[in-house]
């Protein structure tokens, strides 16, 4: 299963994917990104990180400890996607 997110190489504008992440933790992660423009051939480093709870979990682990998310937050997460961006495959493709 893959997701899409919505960004571009920041060289080209192109599609980047996901080549390889690693973690040691369940709310930090590090993705090594390389745009899909075989004429760019750029490779990235970047970092996610879960700031936020926007809803509870029916399976909640107690070990994890987030702020829930401020009403200015859930107005963020319902705002429309910018179209311009081009999307991220972010499944792994080793
Ligand atoms: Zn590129």
């Amino acid at each position: 299963m893959s997701s899409t997110y919505k960004l571009g190489c920041p060289h080209c504008g192109r599609g980047i994917r996901v080549r390889n992440s690693t973690s040691d933790h369940p709310l930090f992660r590090i993705y090594y990104l390389q745009c899909t423009n075989i004429a760019c051939g750029a490779t990235f480093r970047s970092e996610m990180v879960i700031t936020h709870q926007m809803s509870p979990s029916a399976m909640p682990n107690p070990e994890i400890k987030l702020p829930l998310a401020d009403c200015a937050l859930r107005a963020q997460s319902m705002e429309k996607d910018n179209d311009n961006q081009l999307a991220l495959d972010i499944s792994d493709s080793q």
